[in-house]
């Protein structure tokens, strides 16, 4: 079985990577037990999500010697042309913190109205394999930010977010629920998708 790193040290991410990627033989690692000392900090200097998912994968690549994999995700509101986008994680400053840059959502959507909250959620993930051109696949979902939080589970903006498939928020839905309409997910469906390509 081959081993793939992963540019994440967020457990979550990896089992959802690992889920999928199992598949093809592959044993997905946390950069972590990859060897990447915990204080290197990759900086995410790209403008767009697949910049950045390519840097964290080259990077995690270089110094492992291993195929690696990186997602880079983001919220994307039409309201604000776009932000927080590839700045979500710090979208109040760093260190970063969930709690305030939902707040700072709240505060720039103040007075929108409903239909004009619409937003989706982004993922692009890119493999690196040495010897290998690059595989890069981008999963969205579609949805509308409500004007305050419901539920408790997930991360990030989870509470915020409505998908359009569902009356819940991300934070109120189950994982396996949000493993099935998830943009990473559908990012990862999209890899599966090219790998199994490679294979026929
Ligand atoms: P990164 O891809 O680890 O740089 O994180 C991007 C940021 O986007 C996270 O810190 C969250 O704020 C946000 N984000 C990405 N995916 C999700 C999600 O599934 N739910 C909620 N927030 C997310």
């Amino acid at each position: 079985m081959n081993t793939i790193a992963a540019a994440s040290g967020n457990r979550h991410k990896i089992l959802e990577i690992e889920e999928i990627m199992k598949n093809f033989g592959y044993h997905v690692i946390s950069r972590h037990e990859a060897g990447v000392p915990d204080d290197l900090e990759i900086k995410e200097t790209g403008d767009t999500f697949e910049e950045n998912s390519r840097i964290k994968a080259e990077a995690v690549m270089k110094i492992t010697g291993m195929p690696a994999i990186a997602d880079d995700s983001g919220l994307v509101t039409d309201a604000l042309d776009g932000a927080p986008g590839v700045y979500s994680a710090r979208f109040a400053g760093e260190p970063c913190d969930d709690e305030k840059n939902n707040d700072r959502l709240l505060r720039l959507l103040a007075g929108v109205p409903y239909e004009k909250r619409t937003a989706r959620f982004v993922s692009v993930i890119t493999l690196v394999r040495p010897g290998k051109a690059p595989l890069t696949a981008r999963g969205e979902c579609e949805g509308h930010i409500l004007f305050e939080r419901r539920g408790n589970g997930g991360f990030g903006y989870d509470p915020l977010f409505l998908p359009v498939e569902s009356e819940y928020t991300f934070a109120e839905i189950s994982q396996e629920e949000k493993n099935r309409i998830s943009h990473r997910a559908r990012a990862l469906r999209s890899l599966a998708e090219q790998l199994r390509g490679e294979e026929s």
